[in-house]
């Protein structure tokens, strides 16, 4: 059986490991196909040594020099794009194309951290005060680390390194152990990119290994993306330790579909933001809402056809829209909330349970599924379901469509479908959510602006990469200072100084 290890500096590979390991599956053939080791705190122990050894020079060296590792690790990850998205696809089970897509949204992180330079200057006030200058300036943390989930296994780790690294950062991740391959596989071509040993690491486990990380005196900051219970203890465990810590959790996007909506462009949208992935994004659009009962009818009747024609297949079928969901236990959990839906009383319109495609009738694959007269009562509605399941709340008018995401517990993206200028103004304006979609379903933000939800989507007030990012993996130092010119200026600090 292959054994993935842990990436850490010459010298310390594999040493200080638990005997514990992971069993890694093939969600398309349901055989197991790898294990991966589990580490324990000595093993972080051995790679926070590591990163203090080469941090301190890598935070001195211009930042220039620093943003051509980032310029020629973005090559490397061009060049390897098809091979990180067949190895990422063969762990997690999205198909290669959609596997493509999570490399490339990392990789545009990466690109935004070459320009590192420019976004970390800082800021300068000649003439604060009689003869004063103030300036800041902004310092790397030392070391962070990421504790990252299993369904973007590139995109969130490079969210988080590519920024805390360009600047000036030591970084320890923890990916997820379901699918740990291409973590590594990103570690190893950051070498080859020319960033010292050390400066990026890789330790796997599970619970153990991430409560060694929170305790850690010597790692700065945490960023974690997951479920929202376990980012809330995250978030409290890591703030008790006195750490910065940033903590995206779960999430349950509405898309509202105005009665003048282009439906067509609806149903195609909803189809993949709904259904790619097997459903498994923190972005996904597992609730519809349409507004009044003509709209949900003709929504409905034209979403049938097209679900009923959706291609479910094994993660390297070319054709198929998307593959199995990761682990046996999480298509036993979709298929339970389904089941927990009609026994709610909602009405299965499409169901998805049982499954099977022919010739991997052992894949962990469920069928797409539709529900309708979803209510607000239903725990079915309240929690995230995280498969391939649509729901269809029906909203009486566009004002309990703004209110249902703006009280729904989650509140990470929300898209409005609809010609009306107005209404998609009023939209974004007053829902209650971190990241909205006006006719577009997946309002995933460029690298240049910041990713981050709301209520118990994020917990911690700093979103993921641009200037956010940037902001979580360093700190500022403002430095007021005066030179004295050889006859002083009679000024004291018995009072205040106010500067005039
Ligand atoms: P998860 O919470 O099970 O795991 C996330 C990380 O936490 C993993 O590295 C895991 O090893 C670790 N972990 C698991 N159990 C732990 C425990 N008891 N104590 C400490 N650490 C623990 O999440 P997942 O199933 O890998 O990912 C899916 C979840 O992530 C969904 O809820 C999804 O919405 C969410 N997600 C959110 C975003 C976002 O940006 N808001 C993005 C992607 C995924």
């Amino acid at each position: 059986m292959r054994t993935i290890d842990h990436v850490l500096a010459a010298g310390t590979t594999g040493s200080g490991s638990s005997a514990r390991t992971h069993k890694i599956w093939n969600p398309s053939t349901g055989e197991i196909q790898a294990e991966v080791a589990l580490g324990d705190a000595a093993l972080l122990d051995r790679a926070i040594a590591a990163a203090k050894q080469v941090q301190p020079g890598w935070a001195a060296t211009n930042p220039q020099r620093r943003a051509r590792v980032m310029f020629a690790y973005k090559q490397l990850i061009e060049e390897n794009m098809q091979e990180l998205a067949e190895l990422l696809a063969s762990e997690h089970g999205k198909v290669v194309d959609d596997a493509k897509g999570d490399v490339q949204r990392g990789l545009e992180v990466i690109e935004y951290a070459c320009g590192i330079p420019q976004v970390m200057k800082g800021e300068y006030t000649q003439g604060a005060g009689p003869g004063i200058d103030v300036y800041s300036m902004r310092q790397p943390i030392g070391i962070g680390a990421g504790i990252t989930p299993f369904n973007f296994p590139a995109m969130i780790p490079m969210w988080m390194f590519g920024m805390a690294i360009a600047a000036g950062n030591a970084f320890i991740l923890k990916p997820s152990e379901r699918d740990p391959s291409v973590p590594v596989r990103l570690a190893e071509l950051f070498l080859e990119a020319g960033a010292p040993e050390g400066l990026l690491q890789v330790v796997h486990g599970d619970k153990e290994l991430v409560d060694a990380i929170l305790d850690h005196p010597d790692i700065a900051g945490v960023s974690f993306v997951g479920s929202s219970d376990i980012a809330h203890y995250v978030s409290k465990r890591g703030a008790e330790a006195g750490k910065r810590v940033q903590a995206m959790g779960g999430a349950k996007n509405h898309g509202i579909v105005m009665p003048d909506a282009d439906l067509d462009m609806v149903v195609n949208d909803l189809a993949g933001a709904a259904f790619g992935s097997a459903g498994e994004r923190c972005m996904a659009l597992p609730v519809v809402v349409p507004v009044g009962e003509d709209t949900a009818d003709r929504l409905r009747e034209k979403l049938i056809p097209a679900i009923n024609a959706l291609r479910i297949g094994v993660s390297n079928d070319p054709d198929a829209h998307y593959g199995p969901v990761v682990t046996p236990e999480h298509k036993a959990r979709i298929e339970g909330w389904i089941d927990t839906a009609e026994k709610e009383g909602a009405e299965v319109v499409i169901d998805g349970r049982g499954f099977s495609l022919q010739g991997h009738e052992k894949g962990f694959f469920v069928g797409p599924t539709l529900l309708d007269r979803v209510t607000t009562q239903m725990e079915s509605y309240q929690e995230e379901i995280f498969g391939p399941v649509l729901q269809i709340v029906r909203a009486k008018d566009f004002e309990e469509a703004v209110r249902l995401p703006s009280e729904h517990q989650y509140g990470n993206g929300v898209a409005i479908f609809t010609r009306n200028g107005h209404a998609a103004r009023e939209f974004a304006h007053r829902v209650n959510v971190g990241m909205v979609g006006i006719n577009v379903p997946i309002p995933v933000p460029v690298s240049y602006h910041s990713f981050g939800g709301w209520k118990r989507s994020g917990f911690g007030d700093i979103d993921q990469y641009g200037t956010e990012g940037l902001r979580f993996w360093t700190k500022t130092k403002k430095v007021t200072q005066r030179w004295p010119d050889g006859g002083g200026d009679g000024s004291n600090a018995f009072v205040i100084p106010t500067m005039g």
